[in-house]
């Protein structure tokens, strides 16, 4: 549905993505880990648009979305398929002065031009599945980081996304609060949404993953089904890295 091909990305000497291809099919889920620094979020983020490949092509259903020099046909695509390319941040980034429900209806009106009350209905029904429907009218301010997480899920899904992309979800959460993400994620995975999950939970990897993507160094080094890569990772960069988590 959506696929990195060769793609390198460089800012400036720094080469942090280096000849990536990594296709995900419709309803993968695909946990991509390694060590900090491996380019794992700058992998996610040229997926998402939100960085541009020095090098190679991100594609989706066929079509090019991003390279290194758009033409105006690609970049139609992109503004295009942008609504489709579902995102979910370390750090929430709710809208601070707009409450939850006008946090979730905020693009479906303007981007979407979705009517009101079609909006509020949905995003309702988001809200009940991630399990926060009585915070509809609170300002992200007064929720846990958890809540602010699920609130962020929710929003991304009210623009009805072929993929969703989260980068390392959980990391800036207690771990208490991790898990009420973690289960709104596998039920995600469950009704076969499409996901590329950057994480540091190797569990959660081992039991909701279709497929692991181990990275370093720019590079994918080790890609395997879940049950393979953690019982016996074929690399010795692969077998060091888990070993932390031992
Ligand atoms: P982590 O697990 O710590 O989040 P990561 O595997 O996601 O790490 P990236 O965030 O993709 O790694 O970063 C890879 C490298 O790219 C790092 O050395 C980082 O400093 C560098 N980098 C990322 N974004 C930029 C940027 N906008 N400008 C310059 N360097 C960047």
């Amino acid at each position: 549905i959506i696929a990195a091909n060769q793609v390198s990305k460089s800012f400036g000497p720094n080469e942090v993505l280096r000849r990536v291809s990594l296709p995900v099919a419709e309803k993968d889920m695909v946990c991509v880990i390694g060590p900090s620094g491996s380019g794992k979020t700058t992998l996610l983020r040229c997926l998402a648009l939100l960085e541009q490949p020095s090098t190679g092509r991100v594609i989706m259903r066929g079509t090019t979305i991003a390279s290194p020099k758009p033409d105006s046909a690609e970049r139609r695509a992109a503004r295009a398929v942008r609504p489709e390319i579902g995102m979910v941040f370390q750090h929430f980034n709710l809208w601070p002065h707009m409450s939850v429900l006008e946090n979730l209806i905020e693009a479906p009106l303007r981007v979407k031009r979705m009517a009101r009350h079609a909006a509020v209905a949905m995003a309702e029904q988001l809200l009940a599945k991630v399990g926060l429907a009585d915070k509809r009218d609170v300002y992200p301010m007064r929720l846990s980081g958890g809540q602010q997480q699920r609130v962020a899920i929710a929003r991304a899904l009210a623009m009805s996304p072929q993929v969703m992309l989260f980068d390392e979800p959980t990391s800036a959460l207690d771990p208490e609060l991790r898990r009420e993400v973690l289960i709104v994620m596998r039920q995600l995975a469950a009704e076969g949404m499409t996901m590329l999950v950057v994480t540091h939970e190797m569990g959660f990897a081992r039991q909701v993953g279709t497929r692991i993507i181990f990275m370093d160094h720019g590079e994918i080094v080790e890609e395997a089904a879940p049950d393979a890569f953690f019982t016996a990772p074929k690399t010795d960069r692969a077998q060091r890295f888990l070993s932390l988590f031992a």
